[in-house]
């Protein structure tokens, strides 16, 4: 989603974050892609139209939006944090070969509600469903035999073969 000024003005104030050049064009680049980009990827992004801007400036200014609130962070491995910058309520399919992110709207799975029981007496404020598996083209690689495809890279946890991937590397 392409914003206007006025809107990212407008979502600044309401989080109560100051607005800075450098944190417009960052946020602008991360609202503008479903890609779940990591810092690294969005300082990329970013570098393209503002070219002074530094590595450093885009991780701390992503730590400062996501303590707002203004952006998530979505986890899909412990070494590498992704990023979204749509935090209304949504899910994830995320590929264990190549760690692609991609959004899902569904109102079932919104309406998801633990009974009190399951609640354990916490105040649930938001939930988000995660489906793992592999996307067309990781599955595509895996037919097609190729070994160094479709197969979970190092940074997922108890990735299928992540132990084994990692060794190679190393190798
Ligand atoms: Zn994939
Ligand atoms: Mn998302």
């Amino acid at each position: 989603m392409i914003l206007h000024l006025n809107e990212i003005e407008a979502r600044f104030r309401r989080y109560a974050v100051r607005l800075t050049r450098q944190r417009a064009a960052i946020y602008t680049a991360l609202a503008a892609t479903t890609s779940h980009p990591s810092a690294d990827e969005l300082y990329r992004m970013v570098k393209r139209r503002q070219p002074m801007i530094s590595r450093n400036t885009v991780y701390y200014t992503l730590g400062v939006l996501r303590n707002a609130g203004l952006v998530r962070e979505v986890n899909v491995g412990h070494d590498m944090a992704r990023y979204d910058g749509n935090v209304s309520l949504h899910h994830h399919l995320i590929c264990l070969g190549c760690g692609s992110i991609v959004d899902v709207m569904d109102d079932e799975l919104n309406r998801l509600q633990l009974s009190s029981a399951q609640a354990k007496g916490f105040d649930v404020l938001r939930h988000r469903v995660e489906f793992y598996g592999y996307c067309v083209s990781c599955q595509q690689a895996r037919l097609d035999g190729s070994p160094h495809h479709g197969q979970a890279p190092s940074f997922i946890e108890g990735g299928k073969h992540g132990k084994q991937l990692k060794g190679h590397k190393e190798s």
